[in-house]
């Protein structure tokens, strides 16, 4: 998982696997670009929610990281 890291770091946003935000839209959870963390409570269509975690104005819904392509599989 080092490399993982080291690529979020080296890139402008971390990405997800299909399988991450697949379980985020299930659960109604966004993403936080910075830090990765879940945060509920977000529409599929959620931009720019602040982190709870990390407190980034970084969490997207869903549906919107499947649009900005941050999904790797
Ligand atoms: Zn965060």
């Amino acid at each position: 998982m080092a490399s993982v890291t080291k690529a979020a770091r080296a890139a402008k946003y971390r990405t997800f696997t299909l399988a991450q935000i697949q379980e985020a839209d299930a659960m109604e959870c966004g993403l936080c670009l910075a830090c990765g963390a879940l945060r509920d409570c977000c529409e599929p269509d959620a931009r720019r929610y602040r982190c709870e975690e990390c407190n980034e104005n970084q969490v997207y819904g869903a549906n919107e990281i499947m649009m900005m392509g941050l999904c790797t599989d």
